[in-house]
């Protein structure tokens, strides 16, 4: 097996679980590795330290597969996906929905790899070379550990360029009758088209987000900015809103919103859909006294990492402030972030800034994050990417 011998020092992060080798971390390698091959990791002095996948593109030159001294075969990952599956066994309640994050990449220790369950479909997203390498034989062993017998590809993430990984999508086992099906969460049903939905199809990750607003929601005046295809809107109407607004720059999502309305027989006379842009929509209802009982700002990411976090932070400051001053007293924020260069800090920061500016005194009632299917390793904060707040405009 090729091996990697670091710089000496520059073994720490591996030392303390983290699983990314940089380039510059690099002193020499054997040769010039394949791209997703196999690689020891070792330290200056020669330690074995770890079993990486090599990408020899990506600034993130290697992945870690292992800590230990043990082979990387169809074994090790079937080992690997059993026990991503055992988690989601004991946090997803399959009697209420059937779609859920199963493998979240380096938070599974499954470096590169997310795997979804829609129904009885898997779509499978590889993003790195190592992924890559080993996609068929994973391919395989999901349906295995599963059971189930189609998995669609989603590879067109736009990381894959860094490792050098052309986009692709299609049907990787099985078959399907058609991209666009009903799933259902919460005992509430949304149709997922997996070519064309966002992320793999569908924003999994605000799953219980989105029910602990439908809790809330009762009686309210509630304007859903973002709102994609109505994972909130359905939710607050499920929940007994008296009126939802649901805002999206997206034509074809308010459309898909309004079906999904219609598929849960809920009252479209208490929806109005309206196309625009967030930024210049709450303006506008600023500048004509409008009010909300409820606020929902769930944007697109603003910044992917931390080079863009002012960038973004004027982004949030500017929608949060605005809302703030269309929320009637008593009524409640809830606001998120999906920027992974963002932490949970700045962001809160952000949102308090937004509320003294708007000149409104506002508590913090509730932090919410993603899912539990979207497990956070103690190792790898960076798999953190999702923070909201619900806050309540006194
Ligand atoms: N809340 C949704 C996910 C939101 S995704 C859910 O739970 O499923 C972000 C959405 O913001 C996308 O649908 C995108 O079309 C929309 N969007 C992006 N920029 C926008 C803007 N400036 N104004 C309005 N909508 C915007």
């Amino acid at each position: 097996m090729p091996a990697v011998i670091l710089k000496a020092g520059r073994e720490k992060s591996l030392l303390r679980r983290h699983p990314w080798i940089f380039s510059g971390a690099i002193q020499q390698g054997d040769g010039e590795p394949a791209s997703g091959e196999t690689v020891d990791l070792l330290s200056s002095h020669k330690q074995f330290l770890a079993r990486a996948s090599y990408s020899p593109i990506s600034q993130i030159r290697a992945r870690v597969w292992t800590f230990e001294d043990k082979p990387i075969d169809a074994n090790f990952f079937r080992r690997k996906i059993q026990a991503a599956l055992g988690v989601r066994r004991v946090t997803c309640d399959e009697n209420v929905s059937n779609a859920f994050r199963l493998i979240y990449a380096e938070s599974d220790n499954l470096p590169g790899l997310i795997v979804d369950r829609y129904g009885d479909v898997l779509v499978l997203q590889s993003l790195t070379a190592g992924s890559e390498f080993w996609k068929e034989t994973l391919a395989d062993l999901l349906l295995e550990e599963t059971g189930l017998k189609t998995i669609y590809e989603r590879s067109d993430a736009d990381v894959r360029e860094l490792e050098g990984l052309a986009p692709h999508t299609g049907i990787l086992r099985g078959h399907l009758s058609s991209f666009v099906f009903p799933i259902t969460e919460h005992n509430l049903r949304f149709n997922v088209n997996l070519q064309s939905g966002h992320k793999t199809g569908f924003y999994l990750d605000q799953r219980a987000n989105r029910l602990r607003l439908r809790e809330l929601a009762k009686d309210k005046d509630v304007l859903d900015c973002f709102c994609y295809t109505g994972g909130f809107t359905v939710n607050a109407l499920a929940g007994g809103a008296k009126s939802v607004l649901s805002i999206d720059s997206s034509a074809d999502a308010l459309e898909l919103c309004k079906e999904n309305i219609a598929l849960n027989n809920l009252p479209a006379t208490r929806h109005t859909a309206l196309e625009g842009d967030v930024f210049h929509l709450l303006r506008k209802f600023r500048d004509e006294a409008r009010s909300f009982d409820m606020i929902i700002l769930d944007p697109p990411k603003f910044a992917p990492t931390a080079a863009q976090a002012e960038r973004a932070a004027r982004g949030y400051k500017d929608i949060n402030l605005l809302a703030f001053k269309l929320l009637r007293p008593g009524g409640m924020l809830v606001t998120f972030s999906c920027s992974g260069g963002v932490d949970a800090g700045l962001f809160q920061k952000i949102i308090a800034g937004s509320a003294l500016d708007a000149g409104v005194e506002a508590q913090i009632l509730e932090h919410l994050s993603q899912g539990p299917d979207h497990p956070i390793s103690l190792h790898f904060p960076e798999g953190a990417y999702l923070k909201g707040l619900i806050c309540l405009r006194k």
